[in-house]
């Protein structure tokens, strides 16, 4: 099996070659780039399996990159990991527009940089195959296969993280699961995040799927405990 492709752009070089060094030993192909510029042209040729991109380069940021890669048709379900100099930047990253799938804030562990990579791994090997089912739920439904999510005739454009995690609600529908819960099986278990990971990915996806995302249907909030997914349907 060939090994999985990782693209990271980090203009500071000990820690593009310490970035570098930890993935190959964890037994990835890692391509290193000092520059967005130099990153998207590689893309033209070669499509990695995973992006990690600082934020704070010379010439275009990390933020621009996400945004061409996401709007880039080949590259556009791609996992990104973004790695921030600011925690106060975390929303911008898991952003509406960005939809990143992950974030680090610096100065980071490259053990856990690389127990996160391993985690997103994990969760498309988990994702991809024989789930050929169509799920539908009122007027939202999500193909497996294609990985897309439909409300009504609207196509959403959901970043992996909220993909499973609408897969997951719905899948359970009527339960509560807790943010711990959500945590642990969409980040995976070596996931050091916090939960308010998870009420930020929730809130990005009541602003796609509900009609009215201060008034939410489908998403329940379940106070103190996490989110169910309303079995009633639209009221
Ligand atoms: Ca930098």
């Amino acid at each position: 099996m060939p090994k999985e492709l990782i693209f990271a752009v980090e203009d500071e070089l000990h820690i593009q070659q310490l970035i570098k060094y930890n993935l190959e030993s964890a037994g990835y192909r890692v391509f290193t780039f000092e520059s967005g510029e130099s990153l998207l042209k590689e893309v033209k040729n070669t499509i990695p399996d995973l992006f990690i991109l600082d934020i704070m380069l010379p010439g275009i940021d990390g933020l621009e990159i996400c945004r061409q890669l996401r709007q880039n048709p080949r590259t556009k379900t791609v996992p990104v990991i973004m790695l921030t100099a600011k925690s106060e930047e975390f929303d911008k990253v898991l952003g509406l527009e960005l939809g990143a799938d992950d974030y680090m804030t610096k100065p980071f562990s490259v053990r856990e940089l690389v127990a996160r990579v391993k985690a997103m791994f994990r969760r498309m090997t988990n994702a991809a195959p024989t789930e050929s089912e169509i799920i539908t739920f009122g007027d939202i439904t999500i193909d497996c296969t294609r990985r897309e999510v439909t409300k009504g005739e609207t196509l959403l454009e959901l970043p992996l993280k909220e993909f499973e995690l609408l897969k997951l609600l719905i899948l359970n529908k009527g339960k509560v699961l807790s943010r711990d819960l959500l945590l642990e099986k969409i980040w995976g278990f070596d996931y050091y995040g916090e939960t308010r990971t998870v009420d930020v990915h929730i809130r990005y996806l009541r602003q796609k799927i509900e009609d009215d995302d201060s008034n939410p249907v489908y998403i329940e909030t379940i106070r103190g405990i996490g989110y169910r997914f309303n079995d009633k349907g639209a009221k």
